[in-house]
């Protein structure tokens, strides 16, 4: 639910862009850089690229038209001479930088054709003598149409007013303030707005400074306490507590050809501790891809069978939903238990039988895509509601889940590796099992990188492995700009190899086919009645064919880290020593040339998520997770110490002084935080 950009433009719209309001709202508004106008340097000492003041006197001011319209103006001062280049200016400029004028110069020198000059300075016509400011200028974000002047002003007048009715009070008690080594909240800021020149500029800038922490610290502190919150909101709730007798899930481990790894246990556990409370689970199942999430899902589903619940698990594609469904039902069957499948693709008679059954309780164990939270599914008694990558869910969607699972246990299930450091911040409203151990007996996947010119040796190879029995998925590049292209591109890479091996079945599934067409093709990979499946990145998460070992993706360069890691877990799933290549085309850029070598060297999500964290920087990651999730403006989520200690100070707050975690969300958020329920 990304907050509508006003347009407009008036001053109060151009403040509203930049998300300024209120008095609050503005002094939070700190500075990006500051320019230090507290000194004057001498034109003599000017270095070029660094932006310095200077105190001359007009030489002359002349209009110039070639190469094209500019307002030329020499100046000195007792050390040298430079020259002044405006190509914008006002009307009555020339007349303000008349020969004699003595004027304060702000800006970036370089050497020009005519000598030392300054391309747009700052400048200001003053009397002799005049005091330069004690401290130094800020720099605001701002946006088009709102100078710097005007930001400034409104700034400090905000300053006054909240001055003088004291709303920049501490929402931190002080010894809590005191025990963490931060300054007072109002010192911060006014240092910030207005540091003092002994205040190092490099110490502002790379946001070191004592005031920069305690800002960074607020800013942290606002995102725990709204996350811990909505946490504690839902836990108030309750919810039915699942008392199960263990006789299903104790029957569907014994009829499993493998034993759960040490993580599936221990998350399983956890789970099921997690059930029999009276209050709802909110609780993240993450485990990298290949990890076995499902049948710990299927135990927690069975848990709920046992305890007289029905249990509902969803997921955001029907190729995946369909897997599962699959793979549940065959586990399921053995024990007695029949279940619904339930999808948007469904002929409608088939469908409202589905949801009968779902309404009457006669089923307990429900799988689909999103039709499972349209409006006309009602569910008899839901006693857990489990979803795949929920983060591929629109926030609509997850809106309506949240609803119709409201007293319902929820379980998340995520592929995507999230950085221990960022863990904890980032899902500070959850509670995490995390799968860190593959189920025994995974042969690693071998990844090569090959020059796109090598594309032939590549075919080759594959035509060998499927003819020796084996299976190939076959990726096709992902076009950002256009959905049209990127099936054209699969489309004939799909004619292309049809041509190429004859002897070969070869499948194409890419997201235009209808949901029964891909099932299709998906059911006959699965069969080993296809060879080669070439797809389009609808295979990224879930799909599961043991017998495929190898894994072809073209234009390797143009994919993220996550969506590579991914692609690659879809081959090692069997007995057969398994590859997976990259093919990439010259040249490559920097960024995609250490993509490429982290996604070689590496095979751990989290080792990958953690370098790609240091590729990126931590936005994209929130980006992906929660469009509602306020993206930290000052703080930064890899600063562990700092989160870590606010995640201590929210418990504290909530538990001791919840009226000042109000004030603190009020200051910091606004009216921002019904975003974060999404
Ligand atoms: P993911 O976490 O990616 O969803 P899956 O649940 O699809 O992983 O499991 C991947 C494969 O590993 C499946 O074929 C599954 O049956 C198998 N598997 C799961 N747990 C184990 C285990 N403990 N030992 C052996 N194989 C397992
Ligand atoms: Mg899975």
């Amino acid at each position: 639910m990304a907050e509508k950009k006003p347009g407009g433009n008036t001053l109060a719209d151009r403040l509203a862009r930049l998300g300024l309001r209120t008095d609050a709202e503005l002094i939070l508004h700190l500075p990006l850089r500051y320019e230090d106008e507290t000194r004057i340097t001498a034109i003599r000492d000017a270095q070029a690229g660094v932006a310095a003041q200077f105190e001359v006197t007009v030489v002359d001011c002349e209009l110039a038209y070639r190469p094209r319209r500019q307002l030329l103006c020499r100046v000195t001062d007792a050390s040298g001479a430079m020259l002044l280049r405006f190509l914008n200016f006002y009307p009555n400029q020339q007349k303000v930088l008349q020969a004699g004028a003595l004027l304060r110069v702000f800006g970036e020198p370089r050497g020009g054709f005519l000598g030392e000059e300054i391309i747009h300075p700052r400048v200001q016509v003053i009397t002799a003598g005049t005091h330069l400011p004690d401290c130094l200028t800020p720099v605001y974000p701002t946006t088009a149409g709102l100078g710097q002047s005007t930001l400034r002003r409104l700034i400090a007048r905000a300053f006054e007013r909240i001055r003088i009715d004291d709303t920049l009070s501490d929402t931190l008690p002080v010894s809590l303030r005191e025990s963490l080594g931060l300054m007072p909240i109002a010192e911060a800021i006014d240092q910030l707005h207005h540091p003092t020149p002994d205040i190092a500029q490099s110490q502002l800038e790379s946001r070191n400074h004592p005031a920069w922490r305690r800002v960074q610290f607020d800013e942290l502190l606002a995102q725990q306490l709204s996350l811990r919150r909505a946490y504690l909101s839902r836990r108030a709730r309750g919810a039915p507590q699942l008392v199960a007798t263990g006789t299903l899930t104790a029957a569907l481990l014994h009829s499993l050809p493998f034993a759960l790894t040490g993580a599936q246990q221990r998350a399983w556990q956890e789970i099921a501790h997690d059930l029999r409370q009276p209050y709802p689970m909110q609780r993240l199942l993450q485990g990298d891809v290949g990890s076995g999430k499902t049948i710990v899902a299927a135990l927690a589903m069975l848990h709920a069978v046992e305890a007289g619940y029905q249990a509902a698990l969803m997921a955001p594609t029907e190729i995946l939903a369909e897997q599962h469904y699959r793979k549940l039902a065959a586990w399921m069957a053995p024990l007695g238990f029949e279940v619904v499948w339930l999808s948007g693709s469904m002929k409608k008679k088939d469908k409202l039988a589905a949801i009968a059954k779902v309404d009457a309780g006669t089923t307990a164990l429900v799988v689909g895509t999103h039709a499972l939270i349209e409006e006309d599914v009602r569910f008899a008694r839901l006693g857990l509601a489990i979803v795949d990558e929920q983060h591929r869910f629109g926030v609509r969607q997850r809106l309506a889940l949240k609803e119709k699972g409201a007293f319902a246990h929820q379980l998340t299930m995520s592929a995507t590796p999230i950085p221990r450091t960022l863990a904890m911040s980032y899902y500070a409203d959850l509670d995490v099992s995390v799968l860190d151990e593959l189920p025994p007996g995974r042969t690693p996947v071998t990844t090569k990188l090959v020059s796109e010119a090598r594309r032939d040796q590549v075919v080759a190879r594959m035509h060998d492995a499927c003819r020796a029995g084996g299976q190939a998925y076959w990726v096709c590049p992902l076009i950002e700009e256009s959905e049209a292209l990127q099936l054209k591109t699969a489309q004939e890479t799909y004619e292309r190899l049809s041509a190429d091996l004859p002897d070969l079945h070869i499948g194409l599934v890419h997201g235009r086919l209808k949901n029964d067409e891909k099932a299709a093709v998906m059911a006959a990979f699965t069969a080993h009645e296809i060879q080669v499946l070439v797809a389009t990145t609808v295979i990224e998460v879930g799909v599961d064919v043991p017998n495929a070992s190898l894994m072809v993706i073209e234009h390797a360069e143009r994919f993220g880290l996550a969506q590579l890691h991914q692609l690659r877990g879809r081959v090692g799933r069997g007995a057969a020593q398994s590859a997976c290549i990259l093919l990439y085309a010259q040249p490559l850029g920097e960024t995609a040339r250490a993509r490429l070598k982290i996604i070689f060297e590496n095979s751990d999500g989290f080792e990958i998520a953690r370098l790609d964290l240091a590729l990126r920087g931590p936005g994209e990651f929130i980006g992906a997770r929660q469009s509602g999730l306020p993206l930290l403006r000052y703080a930064d989520l890899e600063d562990t110490v700092l989160v870590e200690q606010a995640r201590a100070a929210a418990e504290e707050l909530l538990r001791d002084a919840p009226e000042q975690a109000d004030a603190h969300l009020r200051r910091w958020l606004g009216g921002r935080e019904e975003l974060l329920k999404a």
